[in-house]
């Protein structure tokens, strides 16, 4: 019987990873083996050990990797997986394609950071520490990608094909439908990588590409994220909130730190940004984009006009190209980034990692964070244990670079600007589907977000439910 078998995201919000093996192969006998997506786990210790383990099946076994989307979560091993052995094609649409091309080397420089810090102060036990990958060995795996059209369906081997299909969460995402064909039989599976906003409006502006994910789909196994399974974004548009606690900030002489996700985030705060001034709704202040990788991501944005909501290309046919707006800085290099610090102007620092696990963020918060004048707006998920959900949560210190920071900088959180359905826009999308799958595994999901969506998609929808679990095996009847 051909398997699914859940390597990482079971459990948690980070390291997707899920095995397909046909188990039976025409040409090998050992069974064709793909990957849907190959992300990194962060977040607390005992999750990103696991980065550091093989892959329980051989990394050479495995015969090609479908990427959903270019979030490190998804994408962030595949240079390991690489560097373990991994030659097979890793298929993405060629928006996800170039996003990778940014951010994987960015993932593998700080890797290397990370290293080296460790190294200087000797806090690892191991001697020397290493990076989980170099930048160059991040580099060199992007030739194994292959890009792949939306609806284009691509046959892998005698048993098993795919088809990209809009997930409507970021530039270039998608989830991957599989139609296996064994025993006599065909089955669909679809995985859903991470679902996009259902509905575009007021309550989720800004949204970059195309509003929500392809309906009426059919399948006999869903394998299904559930990042918001126990929560609901608010119904209120933010805009006049943040617009407000920017206005205060600037008028205590403080400045606001927003740590964004480098990819689709940051583009489209910018934008939110941009437009708040234009309509004299916050005061022209200046901002600062600090992210080598959210600038470069700029650049990919604005190439891909297809993938475009009919807002998102009216905006940028007002304003032009983010690099250009006058009073919008862009830190490309380690100086310009310093030279942020020197201003004690109010201002607007924009920068990541988003979940402040990383990057230049780290030095606006340790530099901010003590200042009462200052703010620190959220505007994505914290996953538990990193700095951001620790900033969040109201402790009255984080650690940084080693040293405890205290936090007397306000702290707010704006969750409409999330990329991620909520219960009642995932339960809206489900109800489309032409069947009820034989069966549902959720994944990317702390345990408590899961078992809730679960048990609202049993009662609500009647259908057949279950949490995947780390490492679990489950048949594809
Ligand atoms: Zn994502």
């Amino acid at each position: 019987m051909p398997y699914i078998q859940f390597l990482g995201a079971a459990g948690t919000v980070t390291g997707s990873k899920h095995l397909i093996n046909t188990t039976y192969d025409s040409s090998s006998k050992h069974g064709f083996q793909v990957l849907i997506d190959c992300g990194l786990f962060q977040g607390q210790k005992e999750w990103r050990e696991r980065n550091w383990q093989d892959t329980p099946v051989p990394a050479r076994g495995i015969d090609a990797v479908v990427l959903t989307h270019a979030h490190l979560d998804h994408c962030g091993w595949i240079p390991r997986l690489v560097k373990e052995g991994f030659r097979g094609p890793i298929y993405a649409t060629q928006p996800t394609i170039d996003l990778c091309s940014v951010v994987l080397p960015d993932s593998g420089h700080l890797q290397e950071e990370d290293a080296a810090f460790y190294n200087k102060r000797k806090v690892s036990k191991h001697h020397p520490a290493l990076p989980l990958y170099s930048l160059k060995e991040a580099q060199d795996c992007l030739r194994y990608f292959k890009p792949v059209a939306v609806e284009q369906t691509t046959q892998l081997s005698a048993e098993l094909a795919f088809r990209f299909v809009r997930a409507a969460h970021i530039l270039g995402s998608c989830m991957v439908e599989i139609t296996l064909q064994t025993n006599g039989r065909s089955r669909r599976l679809l995985f859903t990588g991470d679902i996009g906003r259902v509905r575009d409006s007021l309550i989720a502006p800004g949204k970059v590409v195309h509003s929500g994910p392809q309906e009426n789909e059919t399948a006999d196994v869903l394998v299904m994220e559930s990042t918001y399974g126990n929560r609901q974004h608010p119904d209120t548009d933010p805009r006049p909130e943040l617009a407000r606690l920017i206005r205060e900030t600037a008028q205590r002489g403080g400045s606001v730190i927003v740590p964004a996700f480098a990819v689709e985030r940051t583009q489209k705060f910018l934008f939110i940004l941009k437009r708040l001034m234009e309509t004299g709704q916050i005061p022209r202040l200046p901002v600062y984009c600090d992210s080598p990788m959210a600038i470069r991501a700029v650049e990919i944005f604005l190439k891909h006009t297809e993938e475009y909501t009919e807002r998102a290309a009216e905006l940028i046919r007002t304003y032009g190209s983010p690099i250009e707006w006058p009073g919008f800085t862009f830190a490309l290099t380690a100086e310009q980034s310093k030279k942020i610090n020197e201003s004690h102007y109010p201002s607007i620092i924009v920068s990541s990692s988003g979940m402040v696990t990383g990057g230049r963020i780290l030095h606006h918060m340790a530099q901010r964070l003590p200042d009462p004048k200052n703010l620190v707006i959220f505007i994505g998920f914290q996953a538990p244990g990193t700095r951001g959900a620790i900033i969040k949560s109201g402790a009255p210190e984080v650690k940084i670079f080693g040293e405890f920071v205290p936090i007397r900088a306000q702290v707010a959180a704006l969750e409409q600007f999330s990329d991620h359905a909520d219960p009642p826009e995932m339960l809206e999308w489900l109800r489309t589907f032409k069947n009820k799958p034989g069966a549902t595994y959720l994944v990317h999901g702390e345990p408590a977000a899961a078992a809730q969506l679960r048990e609202r998609m049993k009662k609500e929808l009647g259908w057949n439910v279950q949490v995947a679990e780390y490492m679990e095996r489950v048949e594809v009847e």
